[in-house]
């Protein structure tokens, strides 16, 4: 258990117009793994996360998951291979309830809505007392509770979380890990890049550390940790 390689990245290429971002990305993620990706702003990862989830056109370079090809799929069928993005920003619709909001997240299977909504409420307490409010009325914690309740309810077998504790408050920060932490011991494959880098690593099996659109260092997460010069550039020393 844990061998089997979920989703592989190779020679991953891409840019803005002529302006090239990813320079060739290696990287594979096993069942059951929670990889952290680290670097800094601008290093070409909330892109790299965006190509993984079909929202950004790859130039070059191959997409896997599960033994099937992502490169060239809209964002809603690389959902139907289990490859679910929360977006950095906690992106929900300010307008809906919180209940539609979850609701949503399960367009492609209806099928016991109600059960997984329960589920999600027991996962984010803080999301039942507000379950009828409009969700732009929540504060920033609720709101990328609520973003990962609804990328959970499309039943993903890789969730990728983009900058999860984005202007967070440091409890709320804390209370959101716990329930990654969570997540992760129920051996939900995970990547999750977040600033808070000494934190992401504390939880992470695995980390990638990117620079200037290339995997510059690699390794379990206690070895990243314990790189001196690594740890000085990305751990900030917190
Ligand atoms: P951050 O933590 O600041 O989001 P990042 O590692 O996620 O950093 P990206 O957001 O992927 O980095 O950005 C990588 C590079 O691509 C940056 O130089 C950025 O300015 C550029 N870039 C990002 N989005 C666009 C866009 N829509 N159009 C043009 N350039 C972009």
């Amino acid at each position: 258990q844990g061998a089997t390689e979920l989703l592989g990245v190779g020679e991953l290429v891409t840019g803005y117009g002529a302006e090239p971002v990813l320079h060739g990305i290696n990287l594979q993620v096993k069942a059951g793994e929670m990889v952290a990706l680290l670097g800094a702003n601008g290093a070409g990862k909330s892109t790299l996360m965006r190509a993984l989830a079909g929202l950004h056109r790859p130039v070059q370079g191959g997409i896997h998951a599960g033994g099937v090809n992502l490169m060239h799929l809209r964002a809603e069928d690389i959902v139907r291979h289990g490859v679910v993005l929360v977006p950095e920003g906690r992106q929900v619709f300010p307008e809906l309830s919180v209940l539609d909001n979850i609701r949503l997240g399960a367009f492609l299977y209806p099928q016991d809505v109600d059960a997984r909504v329960e589920e999600m409420l027991g996962r984010f307490p803080r999301l039942r007392e507000r379950l009828h409010q409009r969700a732009g009325l929540l504060s920033g914690g609720e709101q990328q509770m609520l973003a990962i309740a609804r990328g959970l309810m499309s039943r993903p077998r890789v969730l990728l979380l983009d900058e999860p504790s984005l202007g967070l408050a440091p409890k709320v920060i804390a209370e959101l890990f716990a329930a990654l932490d969570r997540l992760r011991s129920e051996n939900m494959t995970i990547v999750l890049v977040d600033q808070m880098a000494a934190l992401a690593l504390s939880l992470a099996d695995r980390a990638y550390v990117i620079e200037g659109g290339r995997v510059v260092a690699q390794g379990t997460a206690a070895e990243i940790a314990a790189n001196d010069a690594l740890a000085k550039a990305y751990l900030g020393g917190h």
